[in-house]
């Protein structure tokens, strides 16, 4: 596997490198180096790379062992690319690094055996206290989805994944676990199938309640395994993508796997990643000022109104996730403007300095429009709630139910089956 972990788009300038062990050999522009240091500092400077002060064109770092012991410090790498969460860490990898450089900003990729990576995977996504069917679960759809590799959105820069959340969280091996190495070890080889293929099985934080259609989210034909469906013991498909539905919805209280009754959300923090911020993801309320809310619509889209009379749900998924919103004011100009937002992706990038948790929100507005709470959306789950909710998997592990219950239960019309030994 070829994990990007410092992406072009980062246009980071230096990265600091730390061998610990002896098992590894050093190629500067294809020629092997005799000695070298422990510690190696490279930088981009004027669109060229230095190693150590001195320029090259490529390094790699190749380690001839596969013990956890012998391993790479990366610092630093961005862990949440762009999301609420985002932050630098210093990260240990098995494996062997690969270092390029594209325009002014360095590349930085870790080839990595795939169940070492799956291994890293598990612990990052979510805490390496999770109970063990947790970690066997989301191992399973992490090796699902590499393998089915459906998205490949790195295909061009010969990825098979990145780092992070915009393909499956990676943050090497400080989070491990005898208990998370044990999980790995336990499901080695093992994917979930549909009709002999292996499973685009995507996954999210937390649905919320009740699971979207992939259709919905991505331009995809509708997979059978990827259908909405209630996240409780019913096994019933409830559909509440009418205005009403969903706001009489909200207003209830649920036994959803991923709600407070499965996840008490004073614990939720010992199970998340460690990148993750503790709050809670099943009910959510974030408010803003007039002045807030003009100021985010403008830096992340450029179109500054002087005022917004409404944001306007026009399509909602099956779970309440806002596909399409408009957004009516009135330009500098004094011209009336209204801003059409049409994926539940850029409407969490849009109305949030950061980005929002989900789109499955109502919007309530308060006619005094120097309030503090001018605009409160009241919103339900994190992320875009197809697939696995990852919250409900751990309600789910919590609740005594084993990997198989897990995995049947997000992922119908499905079976697991060992595709290697
Ligand atoms: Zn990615
Ligand atoms: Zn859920």
């Amino acid at each position: 596997m070829s994990i990007g972990l410092v992406m072009p788009e980062d246009n980071q300038k230096d990265i600091s490198l730390f061998l610990n062990g002896d098992s590894f050999d050093l190629k500067v522009n294809d020629l092997n180096q005799t000695h070298f240091n422990k510690k190696l500092l490279i930088q981009s400077k004027n669109q060229r790379m230095h190693l150590e002060g001195k320029e090259c064109e490529s390094i790699i770092l190749t380690n001839r062992q596969r013990i956890i012991k012998d391993h790479i410090i990366v610092d630093s790498v961005i862990a949440g690319r762009g999301f609420h969460w985002q932050k630098r860490i210093k990260i240990k990898v098995l494996g062997d690094i690969i270092i390029k450089i594209i325009g002014h900003s360095l590349f930085v990729i870790n080839r990595i055996h795939l169940e070492d990576y799956l291994m890293c995977v598990a612990t990052s996504e979510m805490g390496s206290d999770c109970p063990t069917s947790l970690l066997e679960a989301q191992t399973i759809v992490a090796r699902s989805w590499i393998l089915a590799a459906a998205e490949k959105k790195h295909e061009r820069l010969g990825l098979d994944a990145c780092n992070d959340d915009c393909c499956q969280r990676y943050q090497g091996i400080s989070n491990l676990t005898k208990s998370s190495i044990k999980a790995t070890v336990n499901t080695r080889g093992k994917a979930i199938m549909h009709s002999d293929t292996i499973c685009d099985a995507r996954y999210s934080k937390s649905c919320g309640g009740i699971t979207e259609s992939s259709a919905n989210v991505w331009a995809m034909d509708q997979k059978p395994y990827l259908e909405s469906l209630v996240d409780d013991k019913s096994q019933m498909k409830k559909n509440i993508s009418n205005e009403e539905s969903f706001k009489t919805w909200m207003k209830l209280q649920h036994s959803s796997y991923c709600g407070p009754q499965f996840v008490d959300e004073n614990k939720l923090g010992e199970y998340l990643g460690n990148v993750d911020k503790n709050s809670n993801y099943y009910r959510w309320k974030v408010s803003y000022t007039m002045d807030e809310i003009i100021q985010i619509i403008f830096v992340k889209t450029g179109k500054l109104f002087t005022d917004i009379k409404q944001l306007l749900p026009l399509k909602r998924g099956v779970s309440g996730r806002i596909l399409h919103l408009n957004i009516i004011g009135t330009l500098e100009d004094k011209n009336d403007y209204k801003l059409s937002i049409e994926s539940e992706y850029e409407i969490r990038r849009i109305l949030h300095p950061k980005f929002l948790y989900s789109s499955a929100f109502t919007i309530e507005t308060n006619s005094h429009t120097n309030s503090s709470e001018h605009f409160t959306l009241k919103g339900a789950g994190w992320g875009h709630g197809v697939g696995l909710c990852q919250i409900g998997a751990l309600g789910m592990s919590l609740a005594g139910k084993n990997t198989n219950e897990i995995l049947y239960h997000y992922y119908k019309q499905t079976q697991i089956k060992d595709i290697y030994e």
